[in-house]
């Protein structure tokens, strides 16, 4: 076994599965190696029927009592039931279209099953838990890792594979120097490594997170600070005022500047007129009316005789924002590209000549964008909508592309990200902050309701009512993953039964991140315009998405999603005049997702929400559900403060120190090349 072998050569790797760890973007048994789980499951945690709280997953440990009974639904789904008991109760479990267990979870059995608890009326019960036989001779795992998954792969698969190249884990060199690893208490990185795949129990895994963590954070910190001192001594292009008829585009606006967009578009102005680089976060809530700033940027640079660029994190946003900037721009002769992953590449290469000849003035696209060869004949000007996903590396490299001049260009990110203040500091440490801080008049609150499934009639008479009434309406569904606890309304289906049962004289489509392109953009062209009145989606509207004639969100399994999410998601509506309402459904009975979305219906505040949120779920919540789309480094938990100042003394110290190793610089090189494959945007 060496790093390079291909993982064709592992035990139960055939070609087509292969392929199937190639889409996980594993060809290597070390890219195997540095695969690591995306939570933990705490199995060993055993407690009791009676004692286990309610709506909450659980572990326990259960004898079985009766023969299990098998049953067909109507609607052809099959499901398996049998009671168990652990002393303490009665647990009634279902399974779900797994008949093949009929056969081994039989009277006297005992099992561990893992899964969410219900205490109902009619006793306890759980649906479709994960189980193990218990056998006296030999223990389970306390803790199992759950890995990221692709159709056709399991988790048992994938851990099996694992078990064949941690060996290599005895090759592992240290990136700490060894006084760091003393003086924090961590280990080697080769022994956490093969705890992260394999850990014997909770204590021992938060201390091999801990050490992975602290590489993270500290390579990160030092990336941050090469940034710096890269690009320090380098001018922008100054631009002024002269000529550049901006009068005339305010002008043209359909409304005037808030007060606070007015300033902050001053103090924007006032970077650009300088030939200090600008770095500029302007932090604004969703709605605040941020892209209108973006474009009066755009628009003086262009007159100034530069280019601009404008980077989405969303394929979807970005084509959104090439039709504002059009309807902006275009008549003041501007010309605008838009440059994504799924431009067809002879289109591509046209583009790509104009930018480099100039004949193109404003680039808008994902971050297909900064990748390789994409030149600029005088770009003076990189704004990032990155809302809440971290790209302080991708800035960093389209702001070197302006360089070809021996000038850089100007930065602007724009960011709805309701971070905590102390951690903005971190994230965005070389920038400086305007904030918007007031929304565009005649906006009103949406009102936020937090209700249970039994709702769910009234719920679908309302949006049937506000769509006669000329509006629009989002419904919002959770991703769909394969093994997961919870029986998740997928978006396909429930728009099949919306259109066929529910809403037959409506029109719907639906959007899903799995969706080709071509489709996604047809499904949000066909929502835009009004043709279709509901757009069942997954999170990936969550960002930047406008149509102010949507009024009505219904998100389901609310209590899937983090209230940050929740939070952006809700900005989607409440856009246009008419009045606009959130409705929150979930069946948890969990006490703790209750108060969460309570918040929600209460607050309407992007910060407020975010501190409620940290502060509930508490730092270093490791086996909770990791929250999807937020910023998430692997390792490291960014409400863990302590860990990040102990990383930033001990950045500071190697710095100091010159102690900056041969091993640090191949990471940083190394973390600027997975950064700039894009590797840490999801
Ligand atoms: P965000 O800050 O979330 O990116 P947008 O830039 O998408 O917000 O703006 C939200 C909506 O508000 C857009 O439809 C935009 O045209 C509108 N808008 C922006 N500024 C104003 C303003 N000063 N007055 C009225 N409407 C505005
Ligand atoms: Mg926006």
């Amino acid at each position: 076994m060496h790093k390079d072998t291909p993982i064709t050569d592992l035990k139960g790797i055939g070609k087509a599965r292969a392929a199937m760890f190639v889409s996980l973007g594993i060809n290597t048994a070390e890219d195997l190696l540095y695969f690591f789980p995306r939570r933990y499951e705490n199995r060993g945690a055993v407690t009791s029927i009676a004692e286990a709280p309610d709506g909450e997953i659980c572990s326990l440990i259960v004898t079985i009592d009766t023969n299990p009974v098998e049953r067909i639904a109507r609607s052809g789904l099959s499901y398996t039931k049998v009671t168990a008991n652990d002393g303490t109760g009665t647990l009634e479990i279902t399974f779900f279209n797994q008949r093949w267990i009929a056969k081994s979870v039989t009277k006297n059995r005992v099992f561990r099953v893992y899964g969410r608890i219900f205490h109902g009326l009619f006793g306890s019960m759980m649906n479709s838990p994960k189980i193990e036989a218990v056998y006296e001779n030999k223990k389970l795992p306390d803790v199992l890792p759950v890995y990221p998954l692709t159709k056709g792969l399991s988790q048992r698969i994938i851990a099996d594979a694992v078990s064949q190249v941690l060996p290599l884990c005895d090759d592992v060199e240290n990136v700490l120097p060894d006084e760091i690893i003393k003086q924090y208490d961590l280990s080697n990185k080769g022994e956490a490594i093969k705890i992260i795949h394999l850990p014997p129990d909770a204590a021992t895994l938060e201390r091999a997170r801990r050490t992975l963590a602290f590489e993270e954070l500290l390579i990160f910190r030092l990336a941050l600070n090469s940034i710096k001192e890269r690009s320090a001594g380098l001018a922008a292009p100054r631009m002024d005022f002269k000529g550049s008829g901006i009068g005339r585009f305010f002008d043209s606006l359909p409304f005037s500047l808030t007060g606070a967009q007015e300033r902050v578009i001053k103090e924007i102005f006032g970077d650009l007129c300088s030939s200090t680089p600008m770095m500029r976060l302007v932090q604004g809530d969703v709605g605040s009316g941020k892209t209108v700033l973006a474009a009066a940027a755009i628009f003086f640079t262009v007159k100034n005789g530069l280019q601009a660029a404008m980077m989405a994190p969303t394929e979807i946003l970005a084509r959104q924002h090439f039709n504002t900037l059009e309807k902006l721009l275009k008549p003041f002769g501007i010309k605008i590209a838009l440059l994504t992953g799924s431009v067809k590449q002879k289109e591509k290469d046209k583009i790509k000549e104009s930018l480099s000849d100039g004949s193109i003035n404003v680039a808008v696209g994902t971050h297909a964008l900064i990748q390789g060869d994409v030149e600029y004949k005088s770009l003076g000007l990189v704004v990032t909508d990155e809302q809440h996903r971290f790209g302080v590396i991708q800035r960093a490299s389209l702001v070197e592309k302006g360089d070809q001049t021996k000038l850089r260009a100007h930065t602007l990110v724009m960011s709805a990200t309701p971070i905590p203040r102390t951690l903005s500091l971190i994230l965005y440490g070389d920038l400086k902050v305007s904030i918007l801080d007031q929304m565009p008049p005649g906006r009103q609150k949406i009102k936020t309701y937090s209700v249970g499934g039994e709702y769910r009639e009234r719920v679908y008479a309302f949006i049937k009512r506000q769509i006669s009434l000329g509006h629009q309406a989002y419904i919002i569904c959770p991703l769909v993953e394969e093994n997961e606890d919870l029986p998740r309304k997928a978006v396909e289906e429930y728009a099949e039964n919306l259109r066929s049962n529910v809403f037959p004289e409506i029109k719907v489509g639906y959007i899903h991140g799995r969706l080709p392109s071509r489709e996604k953009d047809k499904e949000m062209l066909d929502f835009c315009s009004g043709n279709n009145k509901i757009l069942v989606s997954t999170t990936v509207v969550e960002v930047g998405v406008d149509v102010p004639n949507a009024t009505v969100m219904l998100i389901e399994n609310a209590e899937c999603f983090g209230l940050s999410q929740l939070h952006q998601l809700r900005g989607r509506i409440g856009r246009g005049k008419a009045k606009s309402y959130c409705i929150l459904m979930s069946d948890s009975k969990s006490p703790k997702s209750k108060e969460r979305l309570e918040i929600m219906a209460r607050t309407s505040d992007g910060f407020e929400i975010a501190e409620s949120d940290l502060s509930l779920r508490g730092p270093g919540d490791f086996f909770g559900e990791r929250q999807s789309g937020e910023l998430t480094f692997k390792f490291a938990d960014i409400t863990d403060m302590e860990l990040i100042e102990k990383t930033g003394q001990a950045a500071k110290h190697l710095m100091n120190k010159q102690r900056i190793t041969k091993e640090i610089e191949e990471a940083i090189d190394h973390f600027f090349q997975k950064t700039m494959d894009g590797k840490t945007f999801n």
